[in-house]
């Protein structure tokens, strides 16, 4: 059987890396019928849209997709395209797991930390009001009259909003996956003693849900000392659940720990829809130079095709990568401990060496 995907190639170093995952996809022996669809700079070029309805209609039909970065064009009307696509399918989950492979310069070894990041509200959701509009000005009187805080008028302003309903599902999600994952343990991470409505209830209603997990150990941490604990010793954790801006925040401090963007995977999951997509950006600067580490995106491949339930394939790919990165010679300039090192390699040889690995 083949399966349906839609494959986003993305902008920047997007094309780069997705053509490499590509090849190393189809060296499994799986079958795929790639629906290709653009977003970002190049439909923004075709369609007048960063974001076509057609991609999103290709997303819905074949429910799965393999997205390289997208970069949000200046002035188009989105604050970023990936949050808006996140929003627009409610992708409710970004699931972004943080293992070390032997061999990759780090400070670090053993670390094998998986973050769940809520991905449709909190600060990140976009709403914003700027300094002197009028509706800012309305919105600080209101909060002047209502509990007589003073906000200053030369102030802009973001809201952050945290839900019950939001909070159950994405901690449900995060024991859920522990429990499918064999993993041990839950954190709770927040800042419940400063913003107690908002983030107090997100630590509440964790720890309701986990009333009904009683096999998986559940904690709570402060998010400050969460990132001071992560850096001293990463290994005590194991699933971390967040709300989204401490999640996007956490999840490069955790992708720093194994070695750096260049190995970070990650998906967008929802009921049932899941986008597959490295947690990097299109590093507009290296577009086109066959440089950057196709890594992270033949990670979450590696992801897409546990979600389709191909572990077999899965495993092929992430031993295969794991060998070439144990061998060091196949690896792009981020994996070497030298960034100069004149040995590093390009993204497509790495594709290469990953596919040679899976053959042997
Ligand atoms: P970035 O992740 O694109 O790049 C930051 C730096 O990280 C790069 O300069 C490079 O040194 C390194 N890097 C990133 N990916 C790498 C790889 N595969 N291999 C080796 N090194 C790598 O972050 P940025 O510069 O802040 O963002 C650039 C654009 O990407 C922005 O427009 C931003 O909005 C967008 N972005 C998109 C996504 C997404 O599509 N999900 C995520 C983050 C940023």
């Amino acid at each position: 059987m083949a399966y349906n995907i839609t494959l986003i190639p993305g902008d920047g170093i997007g094309p780069e890396v997705t053509e490499a995952t590509v090849k190393v996809l189809e060296a499994t022996g799986i079958e795929f019928h790639w629906d290709l669809a653009f977003a970002g700079d190049r439909a923004q070029d075709m369609y007048g849209t960063p974001l076509p309805q057609y991609l999103l209609d290709s997303i819905r039909k074949n429910r799965v997709a393999l997205k390289g970065p997208i970069t949000t064009p200046v002035g188009s009307g989105f604050r970023s395209v990936n949050v808006a696509l996140r929003k627009t399918l409610d992708l409710y989950v970004c699931l972004r797991p943080c293992k070390s492979y032997p061999e990759v310069p780090s400070s670090y070894q053993d670390v094998d930390v998986v973050v769940v990041r809520e991905n449709t509200e909190d600060l990140y959701a976009g709403i914003e009001y700027e300094m002197e509009a009028p509706e800012t000005a309305r919105l600080i009187r209101f909060i002047a009259e209502a509990d007589g805080q003073r906000i200053s008028e030369d102030s802009s302003i973001s809201i952050k909003s945290i839900s019950r309903s939001a909070t159950r599902r994405i901690v449900r999600y995060a024991f859920e996956y522990a429990r499918k994952n064999g993993r041990k343990k839950v954190t709770a991470v927040h800042k419940a003693n400063i913003m107690k409505f908002t983030d107090g209830l997100f630590l509440s209603t964790a720890a309701e849900v986990a009333r009904n997990y009683p096999d998986i150990e559940f904690e709570t941490v402060i998010v400050d000392s969460l990132c001071m604990q992560l850096v001293r010793s990463p290994q005590r954790f194991d699933v971390l659940v967040l709300p989204n801006l401490y999640g996007d925040i956490v999840s490069e401090l955790c992708a720093g720990l194994i070695g750096g963007l260049g190995l970070a995977p990650g998906a967008n999951i929802g009921e049932d829809i899941a986008v597959f997509e490295p947690t990097h950006g299109s590093a507009p600067k290296y577009t086109g130079q066959n440089k950057v580490n196709p890594m992270a995106m033949m990670l979450s491949a590696a992801m897409m095709l546990r979600y389709l339930g191909e572990e077999e394939a899965a495993n092929r790919v992430e031993g295969a990568i794991a060998q070439v990165i144990a061998e060091g010679r196949s690896v792009t300039y981020d994996m070497k401990a030298d960034r100069n090192d004149p040995t590093a390699v390009g993204t497509s040889q790495v594709a290469d060496a990953v596919i040679q690995k899976m053959k042997e």
